[in-house]
């Protein structure tokens, strides 16, 4: 069945790294008063290639609803049809309109609300932007029930944190949003995280595991519980390539997460 396709305008767009040829996208969709989607979810965006054949990729909303615009952070991958596509998009005041098709999935926030480690790499970060717009809202109320929310982000180099000054701000004004940028290849003036986002997923879990008296590895839920009652005080939103995505998983399960408290977003 065909889906039906949203015609959206670009209404901005910005290099926010250089080196790692990353742009931010602001679309407004003119035919919707208000486009309703859940923070987390991606859009579909379509657009034939050079020998006439429709593409399709899916990207993640970057921001929270907002009326009838949506977000997109999306960076080039070489060799590759949208992602350059979307790149190389004209900048105002010439303006593009791209063909999408959604809200689709379901890497979306459980409610209610409980603590809540963000895990992402690169442009995995998209997802938990939207997230933690929606959860912190600028000048609206704030979503987050006082619940600790962690944003653990890995990238390679200092040049492609995606997003740096905003998650710094966000978090000295929540003191409940712990941003935790990492540096896999990190220069030597660099002071903060180094390594692999796993080691501080796991780090987080044991002093939070240890400040509540709570035993490592985690007991298994009740077997007799059915899997859709099961409910956790904390859940882990991973977003980015498949390796990261595995890793994560893994070492969660080894301090005895449930599945069902490890919810992920792989792009590849
Ligand atoms: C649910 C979902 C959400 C996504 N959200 C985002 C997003 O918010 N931002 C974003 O930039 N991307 C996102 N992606 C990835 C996106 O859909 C495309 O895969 C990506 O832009 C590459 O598409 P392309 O047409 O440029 O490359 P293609 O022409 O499809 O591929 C070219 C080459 O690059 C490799 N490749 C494909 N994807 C990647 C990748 N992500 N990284 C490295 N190599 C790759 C392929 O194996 C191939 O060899 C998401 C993917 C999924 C499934």
């Amino acid at each position: 069945m065909a889906r039906e396709l949203l015609t959206a305008r670009l209404e901005r767009k910005e290099c926010i790294s250089d080196v790692a040829q990353c742009y931010h996208f602001v679309f407004v969709i003119d035919e919707l008063v208000s486009f309703n989607f859940a923070a987390g979810q991606f859009v579909s965006a379509v657009a034939p290639d050079a020998n006439g054949k429709q593409q399709t990729r899916a990207y993640s909303i970057a921001s929270a609803p907002n009326g009838n615009r949506f977000e997109l952070c999306v960076n080039r991958v070489e060799e590759g049809f949208f992602s350059n596509h979307l790149a190389d998009l004209p900048d105002l005041p010439i303006g593009a309109e791209i063909q999408i098709h959604g809200p689709h999935g379901h890497f979306i926030l459980h409610e209610p609300i409980t603590d809540s480690i963000l895990v992402a790499t690169g442009t995995g970060v998209a997802p938990m932007r939207g997230y933690l717009q929606s959860l912190f809202p600028e000048g609206g109320s704030d979503r987050s029930n006082g619940k600790q929310i962690w944003l653990v982000y890995g990238t390679r180099y200092e040049s492609d944190i995606y997003y740096h000054s905003e998650f710094e701000a966000l978090a000295a004004r929540q003191p409940n949003f712990h941003y935790l940028p990492t540096l896999s290849r990190a220069q030597e003036n660099w002071t903060g995280l180094r390594g692999y986002v796993q080691e501080h997923v796991a780090r987080i879990i044991e002093e939070r595991a240890a400040q509540l008296g709570q035993p490592l590895p985690a007991p298994p839920p009740d077997p007799a519980l059915p899997a859709s009652e099961l409910t956790f005080d904390i859940y882990a939103y991973i977003c980015g390539l498949n390796e990261m995505v595995s890793g994560v998983r893994e070492r969660l399960t080894a301090l005895g997460w449930h599945r069902k408290q490890i919810v992920f977003e792989r792009y590849d």
